[in-house]
């Protein structure tokens, strides 16, 4: 058996856990040397029956929305796609019509099964149970938000840009439904990983917010600082000094039981910031927690499934560079990573302490003009 067929019977029987991530970039630059395709993100849809304050595709949201390509064309894609690990099914809230359930989350979950690769939904579950329920015999990782710490703010947020008021009664049920549904998927065993934003709303709230996505029975704790992208341009940046003080406070109550995950944090090796070295040698050490790099332009690259249109992420802060109906994906993904000058910013790798560069709206967001890529990681 060749060694590619005997990695990829290995990957796919291998439990995801804190060992192994296989959406991290440093996993495949590592494998092959050198950045490669292995993540498609697919956008299925851009309704949604929330209006987050902090949405980052929120100007991409519609009430109606166009046919899709076919999705024998998007399968094509994927199966052209030489190392793909992992799919990750976005919107929108993915689950919102169920006809997009039927017709194209599971037939795309069935071929990630088929070809043992992994799959994530990104979702709201405040839909009907039923429909998520489906997903269960072939969904790896069931990706949920979660910020709040009471029903309340639930509302605040999470209809901060409806454009018409949400009454509470409304948006109560709609966290009840949500609060259930983890715990219901969760003992049916599904993995579920609740990601928290740090943002000016949350960032003293972390261990509460924390302690519910444990009773909730989730799987895993992601944390993520807001990307300042879309609704939530207009929103307060936090400093970096208050970032680094939630990050702490976390780590300090957390249960060490549960897996944590962070990811696109604005702390690197080579910040020459002591601070920032002393975080980050405690979230090496610390047990069950992982801090995984940036995956969009690193191994993945989002794809439209109403345009073909292959962009770095779904959010639309960065314009498309190529379309599956014209090229293939791993061809786009090669012109990305060698010649666009946004990627040239960032492309920067720091193997031991085990860092593959920044994600571009974080870079802008904390470090403009920085030239990451003539900058050094400290001995961790
Ligand atoms: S890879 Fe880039 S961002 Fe990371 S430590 Fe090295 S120079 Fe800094």
């Amino acid at each position: 058996m060749k060694e590619e067929q005997t990695n990829t019977i290995d990957r796919a029987e291998r439990p995801i856990s804190p060992d192994y991530d296989p959406w991290d970039p440093i996993r495949s630059l590592r494998d092959y040397g050198r950045h490669v395709l292995t993540s498609v993100e697919l956008t299925v849809t851009n309704l949604c029956n929330m209006r987050c304050e902090h949405c980052a595709v929120g100007d991409s949201l519609v009430l109606k929305e166009p046919e899709q390509l076919p999705l024998p064309l998007i399968l094509k894609a994927l199966d052209e796609v030489e190392h793909l690990q992992t799919i990750s099914i976005t919107g929108g809230e993915p689950t919102f019509r169920r006809q997009t359930v039927e017709e194209k989350i599971i037939p795309l979950l069935k071929y990630a099964k088929a070809r043992g690769i992994r799959s994530q939904i990104n979702s709201n579950l405040t839909l009907d149970y039923e429909r998520y329920e489906k997903l269960l015999p072939y969904l790896d990782v069931m990706h949920i938000s979660f910020n709040y710490t009471s029903e309340r703010d639930f509302h605040e947020v999470g209809f901060a840009r409806s454009g018409h008021p949400v009454k509470p009664e409304v948006a109560y049920k709609m966290y009840d439904t949500m609060v259930e549904n983890t715990r219901r998927l969760s003992e049916a065993g599904m993995f579920i990983s609740a990601e928290s934003m740090i943002n000016y709303r949350t960032h003293r709230k972390l261990p509460d917010i924390h302690r519910m996505i444990v009773e909730m029975g989730c799987q895993r704790h992601e944390v993520h600082p807001m990307y300042a992208a879309d609704f939530a341009e207009g929103l307060p940046v936090l400093e970096l000094s208050e970032m680094r003080a939630a990050i702490h406070s976390l780590l300090d109550e957390r249960d060490p039981a549960l897996w944590m995950l962070f990811g696109t944090l604005p702390f690197f090796a080579c910040n020459g910031v002591e601070e920032d070295l002393q975080l980050l040698r405690r979230l090496w050490k610390e047990p069950n927690v992982t801090v995984r790099n940036d995956p969009d332009g690193r191994n993945r690259v989002n794809v439209n499934m109403f345009t073909g249109e292959v962009y770095v992420t779904d959010f639309a802060a960065i314009p498309a560079f190529g379309n599956v109906r014209e090229g293939r994906l791993d061809e786009i993904f090669g012109l990305w990573v060698t010649e666009h000058p946004l990627n040239q910013k960032v492309n920067c790798h720091c193997d031991a302490a085990g860092c593959c560069g920044p994600n571009l709206l974080v870079a802008d967001m904390y470090y403009p003009g920085t030239e990451f890529k003539t900058r050094k990681a400290a001995t961790l």
